[in-house]
């Protein structure tokens, strides 16, 4: 079969919901595609005073219900397409968790490590310069994703608002708490996967203190996922990984420990306690729940025969391909799909720009109540569907989903 590019992948997913809810094959068309796709090249002087030249991306793919949303993204196979498949899945995550939002991201292909501290602070202002011309807090709010964090935030924040004139708080979200950020938000993502993962294991009767979970990557997501699910579902995390390989324990994982090793060590690998396995087996080990918390396509044709887990909770945007899908439903695993399960970051987002909009901040136990509540509800919401249709979690989150966008455009009408 002819490789598929992921922008495709997500249109598969798509089509698949469109089908069974019978959208009308029109308004189908104009909710697949992306509003705006803007690519920016860019130089920027290197600290050894040669220019290098880099290429950025910036998508809106659907901006009906609010303002674009979504992260950024520093790596060097990000491409067009990857972005308009990121930012697809934004517009129907921040409707399946009915957020005043629509869906963007962006994305610059660079190898950030190569980069010295002040090349990766004068590459980011000036690819955000560059795309400024879509970007602000009533259009497009951009936020952290693969290899950006709250520094980076910072910087933007600041490039736009000395572009302004003034100080403008709600562009970005994912910024440091003393500026602007929301308390909560470092943890979000972690913290939705950890409130679906027991909602999963609930769904499925497994009792959570006596629970086995792997997670596949170890950085924002992988990490506070792990931490969150064992701190406070007691469930034991017995694998975790990140792009150098993984450990296994049996008994156990101390994740506190583990996190620090990897501060100071910049990998997990090496961490004294427990055996070395490779990604590719972390995945395929019998556990109640696997967290895909990496990159796309981890869990493929290839390997999902060998997938032991009952459900899979997935941190990471992308990371089951349509085929796998199929045989994991047929197999009975519980997918509690990426617009779902990774939602909990967009959502406190959405709590730090109502902030910054308001200038008035709230303390983390309101922050970390509101999220809670707005993941089960979502979850509750999407299992409503899945009854009713008898189709995997996936395609019920799209139906809420494109149901609510599609509302939206009707009530709007197609201008002119
Ligand atoms: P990150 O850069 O903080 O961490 C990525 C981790 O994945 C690192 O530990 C890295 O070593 C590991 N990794 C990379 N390639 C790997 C491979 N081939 N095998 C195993 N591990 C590998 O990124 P993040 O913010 O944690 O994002 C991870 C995923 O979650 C991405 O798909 C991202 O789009 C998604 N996501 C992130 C957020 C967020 O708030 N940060 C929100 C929703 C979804």
């Amino acid at each position: 079969m002819a490789e598929r590019s992921l922008y495709e992948t997500a249109v598969e997913q798509f089509n698949k919901a469109v089908k069974i809810m019978d959208l009308e094959p029109d308004l189908a068309d104009v909710l697949r595609r992306p509003k705006r796709c803007l690519i920016v090249e860019f130089p920027v002087v290197m600290d050894d005073g040669h220019i290098e030249v880099f290429t950025g991306f910036r998508v809106q793919h659907n901006i009906a219900r609010g303002p674009a949303k979504g992260g950024i993204r520093y790596h060097p196979d990000t491409n067009l397409d990857e972005v308009k498949a990121l930012a697809f899945w934004m517009t129907w995550k921040t409707a399946v968790m009915n957020l005043p939002y629509g869906g963007g991201k962006g994305g610059i292909k660079v190898d950030p490590k190569k980069l010295s501290k002040r090349e990766l602070e004068r590459l980011s202002r000036r690819y955000f310069s560059e795309i400024q011309i879509i970007i602000g807090p009533h259009n497009d709010i951009p936020a952290p994703d693969v290899n950006t964090n709250a520094d980076i935030m910072a910087w933007y924040m600041d490039t736009y608002s000395m572009n302004v004139g003034y100080t403008a708080l709600g562009v970005v979200t994912g910024k440091p708490v003393d500026l602007g950020g929301s308390r909560g938000r470092e943890e979000a993502t972690g913290r939705g996967v950890k409130v679906c993962a027991g909602l999963a294991m609930r769904t499925l009767g497994i009792d959570t203190s006596k629970a086995t979970v792997a997670v596949q990557g170890f950085g924002n997501v992988g990490r506070f996922s792990a931490l969150l699910i064992a701190k406070e579902l007691g469930s034991k995390i017995v694998a975790v990984s990140d792009s150098k390989g993984g450990i296994y324990d049996p008994e156990g994982i101390d994740v506190e420990a583990i996190i620090e090793h990897k501060k100071t060590q910049g990998t997990v690998v090496t961490y004294p306690k427990g055996q070395k396995i490779t990604n590719e087996e972390l995945l395929e080990l019998d556990v109640d729940v696997l967290v895909p918390a990496a990159l796309e396509n981890a869990i493929h044709a290839g390997n999902v025969d060998n997938i032991r887990a009952k459900a899979i909770v997935e941190g990471a945007n992308g990371p089951t391909t349509p085929e796998a899908d199929e045989v994991l439903f047929k197999k009975g695993i519980l997918v509690v799909p990426d617009i779902l399960a990774n939602a909990g970051g967009v959502t406190v987002s959405y709590f730090e720009w109502v902030q910054d909009l308001q200038a008035f901040f709230w303390k983390v136990d309101q922050i970390r109540a509101a999220l809670e509540e707005m993941m089960t509800k979502a979850y509750e919401d999407v299992m409503k569907i899945k009854e009713k249709y008898n189709i995997d979690m996936r395609t019920a989150a799209y139906i809420l989903a494109i149901d609510r966008v599609a509302y939206a455009t009707r009530k709007r009408g197609i201008y002119p």
